[in-house]
């Protein structure tokens, strides 16, 4: 679900920000909605937190504001998992979609839909990031604090990103998203520098874990016409649930996706099996009443996060390593935050996953 007039019910103007040049056009865009100059934060968390359900009402204000700290920033792995070397671009916070196992829920405190329209500074930081060639900087994301399409297309953000990334031959931009926002992408220079990446799950998941997020068959449809347009593509199996008949589900998955697009152009592919902070446990419990994800085989891992028990992780994913080895056998698939056990028994090899995933956008996206 995109953000638009309809589902804000204020939109927030940081004080600091009031007089920028993009500031006017968004405000025209939600023209009609209550709007209000505040000097800072606390007046938006204070009105969020006051809120019966704090996490809903975040989903209904638009905080305009600055980054103050930086945007390219590494992404927090943690080093007792195997983690992909992964680089955040810090364009907003939270969304306005609502899956019950969105760690989002649990991460701000409180939570804000903030969306930072410094864009000054933005490419100011990523043209010296860019242009230092960083080898360990190679591949960059904005859908992790956020989804990535949601702004569109209202901001203009994704059209100036990518087509920054498109001047150069160094390092990828991901959009990752669940909304099939891709209007205007047709138009801009990518040069094969973007990968638009979607999360995936069965149709029984996304029907009842994720509210206000497009179809499974919505996303692929707008995959295949980004394809078609010459984008690169990602999926991501994130977070995959455990539940009867679950393999044969994803499995099917893998089917339709592919039965879409051209594994050639599938820069890569996650895995990962739903994870929680304790804390979401009670908010999940609060806020999706229906939902039971919260009640499966768990253990605490070394992350402090609750996760299956390790040989039903082990199942699920060698039967998507059959159906991936089956339908894209080049397509660069990979775990996010799994040990070296995990790896061997499920993808027979331990790889250096960072230059695994780099030498494939390299063949995939051209890069230099
Ligand atoms: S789409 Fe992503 S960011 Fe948005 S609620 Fe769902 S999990 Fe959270």
């Amino acid at each position: 679900m995109t953000l638009t007039a309809k589902n804000i019910r204020t939109v927030y103007i940081d004080h600091d920000v009031q007089d920028l040049p993009n500031i006017q056009p968004i405000l025209d865009y939600f023209q009609g909605v209550p709007r209000e100059i505040v000097d800072g934060p606390t007046a938006v968390f204070r009105r969020v937190a006051e809120a019966p359900d704090p996490i809903s009402a975040a989903k209904e204000v638009l905080f305009l504001t600055k980054n103050k700290g930086a945007f390219v920033r590494k992404c927090p792995g943690t080093k007792e998992y195997t983690c992909c070397g992964y680089q955040i671009l810090h364009i907003g916070t939270f969304c306005t979609m609502d899956c019950s196992y969105c760690v989002l829920q649990a991460y701000f405190h409180p939570p804000a839909l903030q969306f930072f329209v410094n864009h000054d500074d933005l490419f100011a930081e990523l043209d010296q990031v860019l242009e230092s060639r960083n080898p360990e900087i190679r591949r960059i994301g904005t859908g992790e604090f956020t989804d990535s399409m949601i702004w569109e297309p209202w901001s203009g953000l994704s059209h100036r990103l990518v087509e920054r990334f498109g001047r150069q031959d160094h390092a990828v931009l991901e959009l990752k998203s669940k909304t099939v926002n891709i209007q205007g992408l047709d138009k801009l220079s990518h040069n094969r520098k973007t990968i638009m990446a979607w999360s995936v799950n069965t149709p029984e998941i996304i029907a009842t874990q994720e509210r206000n997020t497009a179809p499974l068959h919505a996303r692929l449809a707008a995959a295949a016409k980004c394809e078609s347009w010459g984008y690169p593509l990602a999926f991501h199996f994130d977070p995959m649930v455990i539940y009867p008949g679950c393999e044969q589900e994803y499995e099917k998955v893998v089917d339709l996706i592919f039965d879409h697009v051209s594994p050639e152009n599938v820069v890569w592919i996650s895995l990962g099996t739903f994870r929680f902070m304790p804390d979401l446990k009670a908010i999940i419990e609060s806020r999706f009443e229906k939902s039971k994800i919260v009640y499966g085989e768990f253990i605490t891992g070394l992350d402090n996060k609750m996760r299956y028990f390790k040989p039903l992780r082990i199942k699920l994913f060698q039967v998507m390593a059959a159906a991936l080895k089956k339908r894209a056998p080049q397509a660069a698939a990979y775990f996010c935050m799994e040990d070296d056990e995990v790896w061997r028994k499920s993808f027979n090899q331990t790889p250096d996953l960072p230059s695994l995933l780099d030498q494939s956008a390299q063949r995939v996206c051209l890069l230099k």
